[in-house]
């Protein structure tokens, strides 16, 4: 008899929301919207695309999907929609972010030893906050608090994005980190990515140690089984990574030793990192160009993670530190001003420029946040960071920005039938934000709701839920 109560009120219930996930309790603290059919009324609709924002606009989602977009004037509203009068107020599409780590960097000064800290709650929290509706992890070191945490969210559990499962990094020899398996044959290095694809892993990050051989073992395991393989390389470099069939490389050309004068086939250059031969490239120079469109013909994607190269935090994001973390992110940025080395200004100016060379000239580029360095690029603060820096220091356009951070990103992941954009039979992945990022990139803070699949989450209150706590858990 209980059982049959507890399946009226099921039924009862879900005849007025359309979600068929059972949201715990936890979770409704954040939904305000859970409609069946929600019409967004008066809307200034970004599409993803890159289109200029168009205003007085319906958009009508039905049961998580786009349904119907077009003027006001012309739109029939359903008689079962759930109106939203969004007064002149944007729309875009959900961020596709693709650097979003699940942890924080927490190394040691004295004696120095590099760590990091696993972050389950806060860290999903934030990049949705923030409007990722769909992030890829690019590098694991709990693997299985990794996948519980993408289990959790699918299940209602905890308010979160969409997660594109990176498995643990793809290390050679010489691992810098103490969670990395250092790979030391090509042999070893293919089972190492066929255990974690049977583990539920979804994606491949190859890492700076490394070489050719391992490389292009775990490239063709990870093809057999569809999976697509990104890279933090240094021992090998972009040229050849794109010759060894390698569908993407993190942290823009910031990672690239092809530049290094010197620099030894299958080893990673000792002393001034590959960012440092950047400072100097002359990137009118063949040299530079060449490499750009070698990229851009294999059809390499480049990840463009700014926010990490520029390591600063917000007022907001050390606001929302945890004592330890606010702490340690304060005596690092304090150690690393002190002796910050010349030419670095130049290097990341340099950076960002090739990333907007490599648009231009047809390359692929997507964004990421990369919330590790010296601790001040949090998960959510430092995503908007590295969409604002692909404007101020790449010189692209606001909707250049946003399609970079939406449309590229889906089809990075080849989810582009799906997500990225607002367009009919997509994903209602939907930000409302109260301003214009079309005109001002930095208005994508004015975020107030994050939709996924037709979803409507309080993007202030999951702020708030873990302000102070950030780092600790
Ligand atoms: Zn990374």
């Amino acid at each position: 008899m209980k059982a049959l109560v507890s399946i009226a009120i099921t039924i009862c219930l879900s005849s007025n929301i359309f979600s068929q996930i059972n949201f715990s309790a936890e979770s409704k603290k954040y939904i305000e919207y859970n409609d069946p059919v929600t019409v967004f009324k008066n809307v200034l609709l970004i599409d993803g695309k890159g289109s200029a924002a168009k205003p007085h606009q319906t958009v009508i989602i039905r049961n998580g999907k786009i349904e119907w977009i077009g003027d006001d004037a012309k739109a029939t509203t359903p008689p079962d929609g759930k109106i939203i009068d969004l007064n002149g107020k944007a729309l875009m599409p959900g961020l596709v972010m693709m650097h979003e780590h699940l942890y924080i960097s927490a190394f040691s000064l004295d004696p120095f030893y590099l760590n990091v800290r696993q972050l389950p709650l806060s860290f999903p929290r934030l990049y949705f906050a923030a409007g990722a509706t769909t992030i890829r992890t690019t590098g694991s070191v709990e693997p299985y608090s990794d996948l519980r945490i993408k289990k959790d969210i699918d299940l209602g559990l905890f308010p979160g994005p969409s997660i594109d499962l990176t498995a643990p990094y793809i290390e050679g020899k010489n691992a810098m980190f103490p969670q990395m398996k250092e790979n030391k044959t090509p042999e070893e290095a293919a089972a190492f990515v066929n255990y974690w694809a049977d583990q539920g892993f979804t994606s491949f990050k190859a890492y700076m140690g490394v070489d050719k051989p391992t490389l292009k073992a775990a490239i063709d395991a990870a093809h057999k089984r569809k999976l697509k393989i990104t890279g933090h390389l240094c021992a090998v470099t972009y040229a050849e990574a794109a010759e060894l069939g390698m569908d993407s490389l993190e942290h823009g050309f910031g990672a690239s030793t092809d530049f290094v004068a010197g620099k030894k086939e299958n080893e990673c250059p000792a002393g001034p990192s590959a960012s440092g031969s950047l400072g100097e490239l002359d990137l009118q120079s063949d040299r530079a160009k060449q490499l750009i469109q070698r990229l851009v013909d294999k059809k390499v994607v480049i990840d463009s993670t700014l926010a990490v190269f520029e390591g600063v935090a917000s007022d907001e994001a050390v606001a929302a530190m945890s004592p330890d973390t606010k702490d340690s992110y304060s005596k690092i940025s304090a150690m690393m001003k002190a002796a910050k080395p010349p030419g670095e200004d130049k290097a990341f100016a340099k950076m960002a420029k090739m990333e907007k060379m490599f648009s231009d000239m047809g390359g692929l580029l997507t964004v990421g946040t990369d919330p590790t360095g010296i601790g001040g690029t949090l998960a959510g603060y430092g995503s908007w960071r590295a969409i604002e820096l692909l404007v101020e220091a790449g010189g692209f356009t606001p909707l250049e920005a946003i399609k970079i951070a939406t449309l590229n990103g889906a089809m990075a992941l080849d989810l582009d039938k799906k997500i990225g954009t607002i367009e009919v039979g997509k994903s209602a992945d939907l930000l409302i934000i109260d301003g214009d990022p079309s005109k001002n990139i930095s208005d994508i803070k004015k975020i107030q709701y994050v939709f996924r699949n037709g979803v409507g989450y309080n993007s202030k209150k999951l702020f708030d839920s873990v302000k102070g706590k950030v780092g600790f858990n």
